[in-house]
């Protein structure tokens, strides 16, 4: 077919609206110019997975030459099936940006931490220099007094393997305690099930979708869009709850701009509606559930018109919605959230959408949630750890054994909640008062310390505190910069890591494999924790040579091979979707102490705490202040994707949004900088103004991730404000152990500068590849 001109334009503006989030796209540039060929000689594929968020959709690398050209998603992989959103096709931005870390360093004797002062060592000498302090640390406090924080899929050598093969309890990962350990923790006692890494929502199958906390299409978890998208095209009806009118509201039938931290009345409310109405699933219920006339009871107080007055949404709609859920059972979901860290009830907000989701008979049937299983996979063999691995992650709680063997000690945050699950921020302060024990050693692998745990001023005082801190990343972030030794890691795109083992309908295993050489003087993760492990007197928790001998004998040990996933990229494994798969087999899916789902917890009820979902107020906004909201965009992963060029042309800089009406009570222009200053007199910006009608009266809006203050990260440095910068206080969730950030509040100061920096344009026309 002839394509002329006026056609091409058409189509090029078609695809350009499907793929670009923002304005500035390179891409939209010329979008008449025909685009160049993007290789010239002959084109490798590599399989693997990508990293630049935690969603591991299977990629296809085309290399030529020797040099990564262009990443596309796998066909054959159930997370991407073929796509990837803009941070997976960016990753060649990030494997050749200059300003990564390229040898280790080690700080120069006599510069305080934080001043950035290092020079360079050799591999042998700073692994030497390592194990030689920790071996002191243990000698002196023991091997608990080390602590190990991990992030993102090469962590399973710092937080799980070494940790457990050193006997150190205090490992811990920010995806547990900072993100999804309420509902975690909510989901095992409900169901006796994680949720796990990749939410087993059946959101094709759905015709009503209830989003409460949830910012589907701005966290972009590629499949979970596909199939979101997928269900809106079949048909499906959608509410969101939010005080923020989000790209998910902008699809919905219905926006429910609720107060924030009240969301838990208004799920009481709901369960009012259901069963007073006599709407619930009755069979349902009756067959897979206990607890329900306790439930019954407690419910009575929770009307509509109670709820009104603590959500602001009218008693009507909040009848309307429940009726209209009931109506599309069991195909009507409220799919958990990612992020469930609020107001510190967040478990229990947590047990009443689970309650919610099992009174419309919707858990483990078509539309509802599906049962995932993990796929069947064998260890490496070795003599058995003498810890169990306690870091957990947002694939399960964790925690390590109920019993802590002879002669180690429970991990230090163990006694301040009812889970097990590891809470990062906890193990700050014994780092800083010694109690219950010291805690004096710290290595982090690719945990951003300053734009993840709440509090920065304490995390900082406890490093300086440290005899040992050692810094594993691939880029100079500020947190990096205050390690005594740096030990660079090649990006995901140079190394392999270990199998990704995915929970799914059908579960799953992914390899990664590099597709290029590591640039530079750096190293994989597997191999810096093997020869850390060699100088520390573990030999023999690392019986294998290297790690394709490794990740070969896992794979020989289910039929498999390392050969046969180079070239498939993706083992698929059969499911058992459905309650009644699981039926067939006479198996019983709910691991609860009564084999049922627990509407009425009797073990809560036991250690103290409220057997059923009970609503309590959250702190209040102190006059004057504006409570801080935040949530992400879809063009970045956390504070991991700033310095990457073709993404920071996306977006550079995050923006404060406040509601019209303020911004003109306070005299605000939009796209003026202001400061942003908390409650305790911590100032953070400058960040621009964005005034708009899509945010309540009563709280401001931040994309999490931006405002970093290390200076080597050259797009990165000095854009827009840190919402963890103004985190400096936080609820313990007494359940999970969840850090509840909501609880920080933020007042507007006029009369900041545009900040002074390069264009990004220019700075990434300097590193174009
Ligand atoms: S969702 Fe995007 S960033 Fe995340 S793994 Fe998939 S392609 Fe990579």
């Amino acid at each position: 077919m002839k394509l002329d001109r006026r056609r091409f334009l058409k189509l090029s503006a078609a695809s350009v609206g499907a793929v670009a989030f923002g304005s500035r796209a390179a891409a939209l540039r010329a979008p008449w110019a025909v685009p160049r060929k993007w290789y010239a000689g002959e084109v490798r594929t590599v399989f693997s997975y990508c990293e630049n968020c935690f969603w591991k959709c299977g990629i296809a690398v085309k290399v030529e030459g020797g040099r990564v050209r262009k990443i596309d998603g796998q066909k054959q992989n159930p997370k991407s099936r073929g796509r990837l959103c803009p941070r997976g096709q960016a990753g060649v931005a990030q494997l050749y940006d200059p300003d990564r870390l390229k040898r280790p360093l080690i700080r120069i004797e006599g510069s305080r931490r934080g001043e950035g002062k290092y020079r360079e060592a050799s591999w042998e000498e700073a692994l030497d220099y390592v194990a030689e302090r920790m071996l002191k640390i243990k000698e002196r406090y023991g091997p608990e007094a080390v602590a190990w924080f991990g992030h993102g899929s090469g962590d399973s050598w710092f937080v799980e393997y070494l940790p457990a093969a050193w006997g150190s309890p205090n490992a811990a990962k920010p995806a547990v305690s900072i993100c999804t350990a309420p509902r975690e923790t909510a989901s095992q006692w409900t169901f006796g099930r994680p949720v796990g890494g990749h939410e087993p929502v059946d959101w094709t199958e759905s015709r009503y979708i209830v989003l409460i906390g949830h910012h589907i299409g701005e966290d972009t978890h590629n499949t979970q869009l596909q199939d979101f998208a997928e269900a809106l095209r079949r048909g499906a009806k959608l509410v969101v709850v939010d005080p923020r009118f989000s790209t998910a509201a902008s699809k919905a039938h219905r926006w429910l701009p609720i107060k924030p931290g009240t969301d838990l009345a208004l799920l009481l409310a709901w369960i009012h509606v259901l069963i007073k109405e006599d709407l619930y699933d009755r069979d349902y219920v009756q067959k897979y559930t206990v607890g329900f006339e306790e439930l019954a009871v407690h419910s009575n107080k929770h009307t509509p018109e109670w709820a009104e007055k603590i959500t602001e949404i009218p008693a009507e709609t909040i009848r309307a919605v429940a009726r209209e859920m009931a109506a599309a059972k069991p195909r009507a979901v409220l799919p958990p959230g990612r992020h469930t860290v609020w107001y510190g009830d967040d478990t229990q907000r947590m047990r009443a959408v689970y309650i919610l989701n099992a009174l419309l008979g919707n858990y483990g049937v078509p539309g509802g949630f599906y049962l995932a299983k993990p796929p069947y996979l064998e260890k490496y063999p070795h003599p058995p750890f003498p810890l169990e691995p306690a870091a957990g992650g947002c694939s399960g709680s964790s925690g390590g054994a109920e019993e802590v063997p002879e002669g180690f000690k429970p991990r230090a945050d163990k006694g301040k909640f009812f889970a097990k699950t590891t809470a990062i921020q906890e193990l700050i302060e014994p780092m800083l008062s010694g109690e219950p024990y010291p805690i004096r050693g710290l290595v982090c692998y690719g945990t951003n310390l300053f734009h993840s745990i709440p509090n920065v001023p304490r995390t900082k005082k406890a490093l300086e505190k440290l005899d040992l801190y050692v810094a594993i990343d691939v880029l100079p972030q500020e947190h990096v910069m205050w390690a005594d030794v740096i030990l660079p890691e090649c990006t995901y795109l140079e190394r392999y890591d270990d199998l990704a083992a995915i929970a799914h309908k059908t579960p799953f295993i992914e390899l990664r494999q590099p597709a290029v050489e590591p640039l530079w003087d750096t190293k994989p993760g597997w191999w810096i924790a093997r020869e850390l492990g060699l100088r520390l007197g573990l030999e023999k928790y690392f019986p294998w040579k290297d790690i394709e001998e490794y990740l070969d004998t896992r794979l020989q040990l289910i039929g498999s091979s390392l050969e046969e996933l180079k070239q498939k990229g993706t083992l698929i494994q059969k499911g058992r979707p459905y309650l009644k798969d699981w039926e067939r087999r006479h198996r019983n899916p709910f691991k609860t102490p009564s084999g049922k789902i627990e509407l009425y917890s009797q073990t809560f009820a036991e250690h103290g705490l409220d057997p059923l979902p009970d609503y309590t107020p959250p702190m209040p906004v102190p006059e004057g202040f504006y409570r801080l909201l935040y949530g992400r965009t879809p063009v970045h992963s956390f504070a991991k994707t700033q310095n990457n060029w073709v993404l920071m042309e996306l977006k550079a800089e995050n923006e404060v949004w406040i509601h019209r009406e303020e911004g003109r009570k306070l005299g605000l222009r939009h796209g003026e900088y202001v400061w942003l200053e908390n409650d305790a007199g911590v100032r953070e910006g400058p960040v621009r103004v964005r005034l708009t009608e899509r945010i309540r009266h009563d709280c401001v809006y931040l994309v999490h991730g931006f405002g970093h203050k290390g200076r080597g990260l050259r797009l990165a440095y000095g854009r827009g404000a840190s919402d963890n910068a103004l985190q400096t206080r936080y609820v313990l969730d007494p359940i999970s152990g969840g850090a509840a950030l909501r609880n920080n509040f933020v007042k507007v100061v006029k009369g900041a500068a545009r900040p002074r920096l390069k264009r990004i344009g220019q700075l990434a026309r300097e590193r174009r590849l």
